[in-house]
């Protein structure tokens, strides 16, 4: 059976088709520009039925009937959403709910969900959770030591991101591994633009970098990562800039873009960091060390790991990177295997979604 994997961002959407139980890749393609001045496509409803028409008329597919379910990205499922769930009214109105806590992403991947029961009213659709993976972290490390009253009323805690890179590379490493998800202790790192870690016990996340939103934890490509709170009040009081102003300079100005000066881009700074670039090395510097407190933090939690994997572009692309971080792994967990795991987070939005539908 086919199954169609759709991540509706804001002004794209990114499609692949698999065939299934063969996990084999079929097509992939994107429809952009969404909304932008002399687009032929004006809203997400226009992208669904543009990306569908292609899959007929570029032969990828027969007719829309070939298509057995689809599977949809959904960046924040809150604490309701908990595993992979078949698409009906009252999961659309909870995913809209679920808005006011990542309203730059559940606006558009619901657009794409509707947009899709409008095309394909028959065809069973699945809403896969960027946190839903995350969701056996317990309390003492998902709540913020602020007032409770802030988790009580606004959901305030630690949600995590990035959950679907994280559990394919889990299984793909206890495949790797040759043992049993359920026997392994694994700290995965997704290194892309955005970057977090996860502690994965037994294949359940029990920590992981990113908090409330994906801003928190390591150094990113355009994100600070961690920072001391009243930094940020300082330089708002100072600068006299609003909450939106700040919010813009701490994930599109802060990370590596900020440091290197050169680049948000881990190709474009190891450049420049061979020519002799100070801040190029300071940049990369600041972004290894913070990853190796966390994966210290992670050792520490999970009281040793079988492996620490990396993934994304830039742990998939970058061995010299891979190399510093195996050296000092070695040196306090030798037994730990340090390896190269490339993600697939659209596959696993085709697995999670061929398991819900043949229960
Ligand atoms: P996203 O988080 O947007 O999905 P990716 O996982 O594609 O991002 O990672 C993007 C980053 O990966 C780029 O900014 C770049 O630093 C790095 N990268 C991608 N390809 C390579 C490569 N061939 N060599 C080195 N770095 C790479």
């Amino acid at each position: 059976m086919k199954i169609l994997v759709i991540n509706c961002g804001s002004s794209s959407i990114k499609y692949k088709i698999y065939e299934f139980p063969r996990e084999k890749f079929i097509f992939k393609g994107v429809i952009e520009k969404i909304g932008e001045k002399d687009s032929p496509i004006a809203n997400h409803r226009d992208g669904i039925n543009e990306l569908l028409f292609r899959l007929v008329n570029e032969k990828i597919i027969l007719s829309l009937q070939e298509i057995s379910a689809i599977g949809h990205r959904v960046v924040h499922g809150a604490e309701f959403f908990r595993k992979p769930h078949l698409i009906d009214d009252e999961v659309i109105a909870k995913i809209k709910e679920c808005s006011d806590l990542a309203p730059l992403h559940n606006p558009a991947n619901l657009a794409g969900i509707v947009a899709c029961k409008e095309a394909l009213p028959n065809t069973p659709q699945v809403a896969i959770f960027d946190t839903a993976f995350h969701h056996n972290i317990p309390e003492y490390a998902y709540l913020y030591a602020i007032p409770l009253k802030y988790y009580q009323e606004y959901c305030i805690r630690k949600y995590g991101f990035h959950g679907t890179s994280h559990q394919f590379v889990a299984h793909a490493a206890a495949r790797r591994l040759k043992k049993p998800l359920n026997k392994l202790k694994i700290i995965t790192c997704h290194l892309g633009n955005g970057c977090s870690i996860a502690a994965v016990n037994k294949g359940k996340s029990i920590d992981t970098s990113m908090g409330f939103t994906p801003l928190e934890g390591l150094i990113m490509g355009t994100r600070c990562g961690d920072i001391d709170p009243a930094a940020v009040f300082h330089i708002m009081e100072k600068n006299k800039l609003s909450v939106s102003q700040m919010d813009e300079i701490l994930n599109r100005k802060s990370g590596l873009l900020a440091i290197s000066g050169v680049s948000n881009d881990v190709r474009a700074i190891t450049k420049e960091m061979a020519n002799g670039n100070i801040r190029a090395k300071l940049a990369i510097d600041m972004y290894v060390y913070r990853i190796k407190k966390y994966i210290g933090a992670y050792l520490l939690i999970l009281g040793g790991a079988d492996a620490v994997c990396f993934t994304a572009g830039v742990g998939e692309n970058n061995p010299w990177l891979i190399q510093r971080f195996k050296k000092d792994i070695r040196k306090i967990a030798p037994k730990t295997k340090v390896m190269v795991v490339p993600t697939d987070e659209e596959l696993m939005i085709a697995s999670l979604t061929h398991a819900l539908i043949n229960k």
